[in-house]
C-alpha cells in the first residue's frame, strides 16, 4: 500500500499538483536532438537538470546518453551564462567533434533570461564553430508545457535552421515522427517503404538509441536524420505530422519558409489510425497501397475477431502523452473496451475535445483531463471512484497498480522497469498487434489467476 494515503473523496485543487504525468521540456528537447546523425545535445543551466535528463533517458533506453552541460555555478546565475556557453561550444567542438550542438535552456537560464539565439550567433561570428558544423538552439523552460512541448520545440528548430528550398521539388514526403520509440520509427520507415514512398523521417533516433552491440562504442551511432536530409525537407513535395501536440508546430513552421504543405495524422498506433497512416502516405506518394501491407492489416483484424470475447466492455484507465493517448483510446473503442480514465500532464484544449469525440458514443461519461492538474493523484482516485480491469501506462502507474491490484501494461514515456520498448514497435498494423498480445496476456493471466479450481482452463 504504497500510495495508502490516496483519499477516496475528490476535492477541487488549485496550483497542486501530486505525482505529474509529464516532465520537463529539456528532456524531450534532448531526445528530439539525439535524432540528428552526428549531433551533441546540450542543456544550457546547471548540471542537476542535464544528469537528471540523461539519466532518465539511459534508464529507458538503457543506452549511455550522451549531453554536454553549461554546468552554471552561483556566478553564472547571477551574471549569466553566456561565458560558459561560449567555452562550452569551443570545448565540445574540439574534444568531442560533434557535426552539429544542439543547445537547449532549462528553467534556470530562462529565469535569468539568457538571450541563446545571441550567445549562439556571437559564438559563430567569434569563429567558435569550425566550418561544415553547426549550432542550432531552442528555448525550454522547464515550468511551461512538458517534455512533448520541448520535443516539438527542438524539431521546429531542426527545420528553422536546416530546411531550405532550393526551388526544385525531390520526390520524397516528409514525415515528422512525434515522440516514439526508435522501434517506432523503424517501424515507419518500413511501412514507407514496403508502400513505396520515399521519406524523410525527422527525428529518427532508430540505430541511435536501440544501436546494436558491434564490440566498439562509438559516440555518433550510425543512425539519426543527417543534415543534407534536413536540408533537403524544403524540397519534398508534402509533410505528414506524427500526432498534433509533437508534429504540428514544425509542420507549419515548415510550411511558412518553404511552402511545403502538410497535414496532421493520428500516430499510427492501433486499427484506424494506422489506415489514416497508410491512407495518407500512399495518396502524398500517388501509389497504391500493397497487397503485403492489406495482409499485414487482415492478420491483425483477424486476432481482434477471434479474441473479442476478452476485449467486450473492459475498463480501462490510461494516462501518458496526448498523440499517443488519442490514438490508443481510438484502439481500445475499436475493441469494444471502455476506456473510463484517462489522464495526461500536457496541456492544451484540443486534446479532450478529440479525445471525447472519440468516446461520445461509447462511453460519453468517461474521466478525461489534461493539463498539471491532471496528475497521477487524481486517476488514482478516479479508479478508487470506479475500478477498472486495465491500467496501461508508464512506469509510475506500477505504484497505482500494486495497490488496486490491476493488471498494468507499461506503454509510454518513461519505461524504467522493463525493456522491449525499443525494440518492439507500437505503431503500425505489427505494432498493434503487439499492444494486443499484451492486453491479452495481461487479462488472461488474471483470469487464469483468480479462477476457482473448478474453472481453471486449460485452454481459453
Ligand atoms: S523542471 Fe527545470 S529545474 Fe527541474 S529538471 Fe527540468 S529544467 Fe531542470
Amino acid at each position: 500500500m504504497l500510495l495508502r494515503h490516496t483519499p477516496v473523496e475528490i476535492k477541487e485543487r488549485k496550483s497542486l499538483t501530486v505525482n505529474p504525468a509529464k516532465t520537463c521540456q529539456p528532456i524531450g528537447a534532448m531526445y528530439a536532438a539525439l535524432g540528428i546523425h552526428g549531433c551533441l545535445p546540450h542543456s544550457h543551466g546547471s548540471q542537476g537538470c542535464c544528469a537528471y535528463h540523461r539519466s532518465t533517458l539511459t534508464r529507458h533506453y538503457k543506452e549511455p546518453i550522451m549531453a554536454a552541460t553549461s554546468s552554471f555555478t552561483e556566478g553564472s546565475s547571477v551574471f549569466g551564462g553566456q561565458s560558459n556557453l561560449l567555452q562550452a561550444i569551443n570545448n565540445i567542438f574540439t574534444i568531442y567533434n560533434p557535426d552539429i550542438i544542439a543547445v537547449h535552456t532549462t528553467c534556470l537560464s530562462e529565469t535569468i533570461g539568457d538571450d541563446v539565439n545571441q550567445i549562439c550567433r556571437k559564438a559563430k561570428d567569434d569563429g567558435k564553430v569550425p566550418e561544415g558544423k553547426y549550432v542550432i538552439h531552442t528555448n525550454t523552460p522547464g515550468y511551461v508545457g512538458s517534455h512533448i512541448t520541448g520535443f516539438s520545440n527542438m524539431v521546429k528548430s531542426m527545420v528553422k535552421h536546416f530546411s531550405e528550398s532550393t526551388g526544385e521539388k525531390k520526390n520524397q514526403i516528409n514525415v515528422i515522427s512525434g515522440w516514439t520509440e526508435p522501434s517506432d520509427m523503424r517501424e515507419i520507415k518500413k511501412l514507407a517503404k514496403n508502400i513505396g514512398v520515399n521519406i524523410v523521417l525527422f527525428p529518427d533516433t532508430s540505430d541511435v538509441l536501440d544501436a546494436p552491440q558491434r564490440g566498439k562504442h562509438s559516440f555518433y551511432p550510425r543512425g539519426g536524420v543527417t543534415i543534407p536530409q534536413l536540408k533537403s525537407t524544403g524540397d519534398s513535395k508534402f509533410t505528414l505530422a506524427l500526432g498534433g501536440v509533437a508534429s504540428e508546430a514544425p509542420a507549419k513552421e515548415l510550411e511558412k519558409k518553404c511552402k511545403v504543405r502538410y497535414k496532421v495524422v493520428d500516430m499510427p498506433l492501433g486499427l484506424s489510425a494506422t489506415d489514416r497512416f497508410v491512407t495518407a502516405c500512399s495518396r502524398a506518394a500517388g501509389v497504391n497501397v500493397p497487397d503485403s501491407i492489406t495482409e499485414e492489416r487482415g492478420r491483425l483484424v483477424d486476432i481482434i475477431t477471434d479474441m473479442q470475447q476478452y476485449f467486450y466492455n473492459k475498463k480501462v484507465a490510461l494516462f501518458g502523452d496526448p498523440d499517443h493517448l488519442i490514438a490508443l483510446t481510438e484502439f481500445l473503442v475499436d475493441l469494444d473496451m471502455k476506456p473510463v480514465h484517462i489522464v495526461s500532464g500536457t496541456s492544451g484544449k484540443a486534446f479532450e475535445k478529440r479525445i471525447r469525440k472519440i468516446l461520445e458514443n461509447k462511453v460519453p461519461e468517461a474521466n478525461v483531463k489534461n493539463g498539471a492538474s491532471a496528475d497521477m493523484f487524481l486517476l488514482h482516485q478516479w479508479i478508487k471512484n470506479e475500478p477498472v480491469d486495465l491500467l496501461i501506462g508508464n512506469t509510475y502507474g506500477k505504484y497505482i497498480a500494486r495497490d488496486e491490484d490491476i493488471p498494468f501494461i507499461r506503454m509510454g514515456f518513461p519505461i524504467l522497469d522493463r525493456i522491449g520498448h525499443s525494440y518492439f514497435p507500437t505503431v503500425g498494423y505489427a505494432g498493434a498487434m503487439r499492444i494486443l498480445e499484451k492486453i491479452l496476456q495481461a487479462l488472461m493471466d488474471r483470469q487464469d489467476r483468480d479462477s476457482l479450481e473448478e474453472s481453471f482452463e486449460l485452454v481459453m
